[in-house]
């Protein structure tokens, strides 16, 4: 008999950890798991500020997924999914090849939106992260000592205040208090959902950091030297950021698969795919029956979940829901080694914030990284 064949599509935080667990799983069972992911590095977000700041180096936050999986008993597919036959139990991917499998899981992520902006090309966008800190290293390389430059951080959430706060914490570290221009632009205020006082903090953070805030304000155009606002005025940006909200890595329409008005992945509590008894879906990439932030913190948990319901699956035993939290921990770095913690109303921040969220940072990498 042939083994049981589980395709994992996207090295995502959830599917890392059933990498992790597979042998110590499955062993014994005749199942086979395949991990496919375009780069073979996997990039852990909650470090990416970090690393930006120049806290950490920039193999602290990689994930290689190719060891990781040799070391698991997984085998490693450097392709990228492009459709999905459902019927046939095939995945295609870009290069042409397909692949066929008894057990699917997706864990492809979210990108920031560049709809409606036009001219979106000329931006940097903060996903895909290896890609981000390419082009950042890049600007860094290229950066003329004499001649400051003006940045621009499109996005008012979680990571647009972290990423402008550590490229500007950076650049003052590497080029001294030479009159760079910062500047964030939020379609609505800063740190929307957040309470008032993380928010207050925050902003004093920003300007501590010389950063000017625009908050509900649209960029309807970016140029490769500048961007438009929606009420006419053009703005000079030698390097501009978008942290706009999550859409789906590409659209998934036409695979069959039952997809939320935003296009991402409908599942059950169960993480299967509505009315699919083999696919899984999970991490950002998943509409859970009630929305959940697009954040890894539900990413990492589901990863364990999702590892004992293929199991299940295997074994024909029933599959056990998750159960998301209804609020986390937000911890948002502050550029310095300083961080603040946000969750309902509690706030706190401080240097001893940013060491509890570095300790609970490389606990997370040193599973993986071993
Ligand atoms: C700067 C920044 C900081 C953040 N900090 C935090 C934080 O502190 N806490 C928190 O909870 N959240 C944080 N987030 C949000 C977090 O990054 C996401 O919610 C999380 O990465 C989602 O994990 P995931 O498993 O869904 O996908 P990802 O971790 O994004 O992984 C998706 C993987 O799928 C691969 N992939 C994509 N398309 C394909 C394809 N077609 N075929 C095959 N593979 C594909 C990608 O290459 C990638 O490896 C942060 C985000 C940013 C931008």
């Amino acid at each position: 008999m042939n083994p049981i064949r589980i395709l994992l599509i996207g090295g995502g935080h959830a599917h890392i950890e059933v990498v992790r667990r597979f042998q110590s799983l499955f062993s014994g069972l005749a199942v086979e798991m395949m991990l496919l992911n375009p780069e073979p590095m996997a990039v852990y977000s909650g470090m990416i500020p970090g690393v930006v700041a120049g806290h950490y180096r920039t193999e602290d936050c990689l994930i290689n997924l190719p060891a990781l999986c040799e070391c698991h008993g997984v085998t490693w597919n450097p392709g990228r999914f492009k459709a999905l036959e459902t019927d046939a139990q095939r995945v295609l991917l870009e290069s042409g090849e397909s692949l066929t499998f008894d057990m699917l899981s997706l864990d492809i992520g979210s990108v920031p939106a560049t709809e409606p902006v036009q001219g979106a090309v000329h931006a940097v966008t903060v996903k895909p992260a290896h890609q981000f800190l390419r082009h950042w290293e890049a600007f860094l390389e290229q950066v003329d000592r004499t001649k400051p430059r003006t940045v621009s951080v499109v996005g008012g959430g979680v990571a647009g205040v972290e990423l402008g706060l550590a490229m500007a914490h950076r650049i003052q570290t590497t080029q001294g208090e030479r009159p760079w221009h910062w500047r964030l632009i939020a379609g609505g205020g800063l740190l929307e959902g957040h309470n008032p006082m993380v928010r207050r903090r925050a902003k004093q953070a920003l300007d501590a950091a010389g950063i000017h805030c625009l908050t509900h304000v649209e960029v309807t155009a970016i140029q490769a030297d500048g961007l438009q606002l929606a009420d006419g005025q053009r703005l000079h940006s030698d390097f501009t950021l978008l942290c706009t909200s999550a859409v789906p890595p590409q659209s998934l329409s036409g695979c069959g698969l039952p997809l939320s008005d935003q296009g991402y992945i409908r599942v059950d509590e169960d993480l299967r795919v509505k009315s699919m008894h083999n696919v899984f879906a999970v991490g950002d990439i998943a509409h859970f029956p009630r929305p959940l932030p697009k954040a890894g913190v539900y990413a990492v948990r589901q990863g364990p979940v999702l590892a004992q319901n293929l199991l299940r699956l295997v074994r024909g035993e029933p599959l056990q829901p998750f159960h998301p939290q209804r609020r986390y921990l937000k911890l948002i770095s502050l550029g310095e080694k300083k961080a603040l913690a946000s969750r309902g109303w509690l706030y706190c921040s401080g240097a001893w914030v940013w060491r509890w969220k570095n300790r609970i940072d490389v606990g997370f990498m040193e599973q993986y990284q071993r």
